[in-house]
């Protein structure tokens, strides 16, 4: 079976090795030592200044709604993974939907200045697949209504942007490292700022709020990530170079043999920020079409995503005005299957499969 990603197991020799110090020293969480290498080596890799690890990138979501005090309505993207609006709602925000831009498949910034009300506290746009948003523009619009702006950054690691991390826009950004991610600590997250302060108060917050043995000073959770999932992180970033390396070349082959087919639709990247080959998506001219594509697949065990279907202002707990690009999207949106070790004949075979069926 061929799926849309298989996560990358590094050396076990390695991994055990890991385990083996893990058990020699008893610490197997609590801000142990591989917790504490993985994150000065990821911050040194990102080139960014504060990185906190913690559980998953959903928690980093939460946490991040909590330590810049949000409340009222949230602006964020109806086209993204359910955490993000989820973990918005989770929070006791309400989210509210700018629709997006039809090339880019990011939140459309030219209509988020609509969308404000006195209630507005935060804008949570995604990087979706990777690509970046058009950061300038959301940055302006939020120091003029002193909004906060959290990235969903999920999907955009290691993304730079003119010679910088993406991940340095915005107040903070989150990054996940779920096994299905580019890179992952089996499951994991981050949350990436420029603000010591907020680095600061948002490790306590991932600890209860300890500050000490007899003192807990801040309302707090648990979401702290553990010594066996940083062991995995550490083993992963060795590799990290070689899994983008064949990635890329993967990618680079499915836009060779799908690029100039003109009844398919591909994401437009963002001229100003370099990509990191997580996703390959293709829009279909219909769902008729991506449902005749994806069965001629399965038949031969290949199973695409549809990421992201459905388009996040039809989820039950939300409400507002239906998201039309978005809708429209998400209905004929499929992700192909991309990954380090994926075979070339197995390509080919895909490739193949989606010329026959359009
Ligand atoms: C994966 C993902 C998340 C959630 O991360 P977890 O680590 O799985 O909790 C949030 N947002 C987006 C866009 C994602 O793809």
């Amino acid at each position: 079976m061929i799926k849309v990603t298989k996560t990358y197991l590094p050396n076990l020799e390695k991994f055990k090795s890991y385990v083996d110090k893990i058990f020699a020293s008893g610490w197997i969480t609590n801000n142990g030592q591989y917790v504490e290498e993985l994150e000065y080596r990821l911050k040194e890799y990102l080139h960014v200044n504060h990185i906190l690890l913690l559980t998953n990138g959903t928690l980093a979501l939460q946490v991040a709604c909590k330590v810049l005090n949000l409340s009222g309505e949230a602006i964020t993207t109806p086209f993204s993974f359910v955490a993000t609006t989820s973990s918005l709602a989770w929070e006791g925000l309400k989210p509210v939907f700018v629709d997006i831009d039809p090339a880019t498949f990011n939140i459309d910034a030219e209509q988020i200045e609509q969308a404000i009300t006195p209630e507005t506290s935060c804008i949570v746009p995604v990087h979706v697949f990777g690509n970046a948003c058009a950061v300038e523009a959301i940055e302006q619009i939020a120091r003029k209504y002193d909004l906060k702006v959290i990235y969903d950054a999920a999907h955009a690691f290691s993304v730079g942007y003119q010679g910088e991390s993406l991940l340095n826009y915005g107040d903070c950004s989150i990054l996940s490292f779920h096994a299905t991610k580019i890179f992952h600590t089996i499951e994991g997250g981050a949350l990436v700022t420029n603000s010591k302060e907020l680095y600061e108060r948002a490790k306590l917050m991932i600890n209860f709020g300890i500050a000490g043995p007899e003192s807990i000073v801040d309302l707090g959770i648990n979401a702290k990530m553990n010594e066996f999932q940083a062991a995995m992180g550490l083993c992963v970033l060795d590799d990290l170079e070689e899994i983008l390396h064949r990635r890329r070349q993967v990618y680079a082959h499915y836009l060779k043999a799908l690029g100039n087919l003109e009844t398919l639709q591909f994401q437009q990247h963002n001229s100003k920020s370099t990509e990191n080959y997580a996703y390959f998506p293709i829009v279909f001219a219909s769902e008729e079409i991506l449902l005749k594509v994806m069965q001629a697949l399965e038949v031969q065990g290949i199973l695409p995503r549809r990421y992201f279907f459905p388009s996040l202002d039809t989820l039950p707990y939300v409400a507002g005005p239906e998201m039309a690009i978005s809708k429209s999207i998400a209905q004929r949106i499929l992700c192909l299957p991309i990954y380090d070790s994926l075979d070339l004949k197995i390509q080919e075979q895909i490739i193949a499969i989606i010329r026959e069926n359009i």
